[in-house]
């Protein structure tokens, strides 16, 4: 039999669950990424994600090609597409006359209506498409209530998952040792990864930013991160310093597994290393919004709790322009433009930061989350739909969260806790370096001198507050009220 394996979010060549089950299964392999216009051709023309994939596709030919030679096959490289994937699936299954297509599930909305249509195609060609958890730990309906339901809460989620896993979870599918069975490609596809260009997009900072690409960069991170990780429960906090791992957009297209990680983190937890503790959670967090997701996918157009759907956000004109200072930066609260200008300028923003940016944008100005939740689907490298729509309705208390509603981040205590010398908001904003460490978080409270001696005119050369947020904490409360009434 002869099969083909569809990278999608799992661009690489070890522990990879479809690409072993393919190689075991079939006597002949052959690899296809496709980029797929269907999403690429509504993208701005440059983007950090297409670059962030071209770049790590050259990681995955080359180590395709080792895998290969090792086994004394020679162009056993990747095939990359440049269609719709719908179409150029089929296609190339009937032109490479396989018998399956082997590839790992993507529970997104969009991707369960994509995979529907080429399963639908394929089997009419007599193809199969088979399919396999990969991106996850736990997927969909495996860690379930006792009463068999799907959490939608946290804590109880985490304990259930902790106590489901078993080495069998974390334990890496091999590929080298099969890694015979990959083909050599046809001459006419037996191609080098296409350039930005040769799909129609143009470069990005991506290069000259600290975001290594492919399993290699992974790697990299990861081996850099675990040197820091005893300290992660408290560095983590605090976005001047290298706290977290910075592995998101690796998780997000798969140039990591997710088990190797889990794995790695799970061993430490168990020898008692706290920062590990805090660090598997997170892990966990990613697969709880990925069940989220998945059995309740209602989450893409409303609240997860259908009663938070009564409450009215701002419309109109001055929303707008509330909602555009806020995406440039312009709201007068350093570390919410400090933050916007990280996303803004590297497609990365510290978790901490997009709680507090995400918090002010609802509830500082009254705007709907999903105005921002859009904002950042099309700003962050990492974007993922469970994580991103799950931050959203965590900070705009929509969400599945136990946090009540009318806890309500203040920007300036926040940044005072997590950026104490303002040495984040120095870095993005330089406007404000000259101001001293006690005013940079309010500089409308810096008095006359201290503004002159920084070089700073409030409402020029810095904005002035675009709300004010004693005020705004009471609207909220107010616009909120709807939900407290219902109950
Ligand atoms: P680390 O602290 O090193 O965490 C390790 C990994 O755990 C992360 O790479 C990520 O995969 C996972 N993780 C950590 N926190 C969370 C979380 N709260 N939810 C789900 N997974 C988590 N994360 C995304 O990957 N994509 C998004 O689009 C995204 N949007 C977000 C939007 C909002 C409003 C908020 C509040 C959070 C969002 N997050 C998102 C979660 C989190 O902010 C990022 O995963 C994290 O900042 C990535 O940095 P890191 O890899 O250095 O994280």
């Amino acid at each position: 039999d002869s099969g083909l394996m569809w990278f999608r979010r799992d661009l690489r060549s070890s522990d990879n669950a479809a690409l072993h089950h393919a190689l075991r299964r079939c006597r002949r392999v052959w690899c296809v990424f496709v980029f797929d216009r269907d999403i690429l051709d509504p993208l701005p023309r440059a983007d950090r994600r297409v670059e962030f994939i071209r770049e790590s596709l050259v990681g995955l030919d080359a180590s395709l090609r080792a895998l290969g030679a090792a086994h004394g096959h020679a162009d056993t490289g990747l095939i990359v597409l440049h269609a719709p994937a719908t179409r150029a699936i089929p296609e190339l299954a009937q032109r490479l006359q396989v018998q399956a297509v082997f590839t790992n599930h993507d529970d997104e909305p969009a991707a369960l209506a994509r995979d529907a249509r080429v399963f639908g195609e394929l089997a009419h060609q007599g193809v199969i498409l088979r399919s396999f958890k990969d991106h996850v730990v736990f997927e969909r309906r495996e860690v379930l209530t006792q009463a068999g339901q799907a959490f939608g809460v946290f804590t109880p989620y985490k304990n259930a998952w902790l106590k489901a896993l078993t080495p069998f979870y974390l334990k890496a599918y091999p590929i080298e040792r099969h890694a015979g069975a990959l083909a050599p490609l046809p001459e006419a596809l037996n191609r080098p990864v296409p350039t930005l260009a040769d799909i129609g997009f143009e470069p990005t900072n991506l290069s000259r930013l600290p975001m290594p690409t492919g399993e290699a960069g992974a790697q990299a991170l990861f081996d850099d991160f675990l040197q820091r990780i005893d300290g992660y429960t408290e560095a983590r906090n605090y976005p001047a310093i290298k706290g977290p791992s910075y592995l998101s957009v690796h998780l997000r297209f798969g140039t990591v597994s997710v088990r190797a990680l889990a794995s790695a983190a799970h061993l430490l937890h168990q020898q008692g290393n706290a920062g590990a503790t805090s660090w598997l959670s997170e892990l966990v967090w990613r697969d709880f919004y990925h069940q989220i997701l998945a059995n309740f996918p209602h989450v893409v157009e409303r609240s997860f709790k259908s009663e938070y759907d009564a409450v009215r956000f701002e419309h109109g004109k001055a929303a707008q322009a509330k909602f555009q200072a806020w995406c440039e930066g312009r709201t007068g609260y350093p570390l919410v433009d400090a933050a916007m200008a990280q996303i803004n300028q590297t497609g990365y923003m510290h978790n901490r930061l997009r709680m507090v940016v995400a918090s002010f944008l609802v509830k500082d100005l009254g705007i709907h989350w999903q105005w921002g939740e859009r904002y950042f689907a099309e700003k962050l490298i990492d974007f993922d739909l469970a994580a991103n729509n799950g931050g959203w309705q965590w900070a705009a208390s929509t969400g599945c969260d136990a946090q009540p509603w009318f806890r309500i981040f203040n920007p300036v205590t926040q940044s005072e806790k997590f950026d104490p010398q303002g040495r984040f908001i120095r870095r993005y904003l330089p406007q404000l370096a000259g101001l001293p460490d006690a005013a940079i978080h309010a500089p409308w409270t810096a008095n006359a001198v201290e503004l002159a001696a920084a070089g700073i005119t409030l409402g020029e050369t810095y904005p002035l507050p675009i709300v004010d947020h004693a005020a705004a904490r009471e609207k909220t409360l107010e616009r909120y009220a709807v939900v407290k009434k219902q109950n």
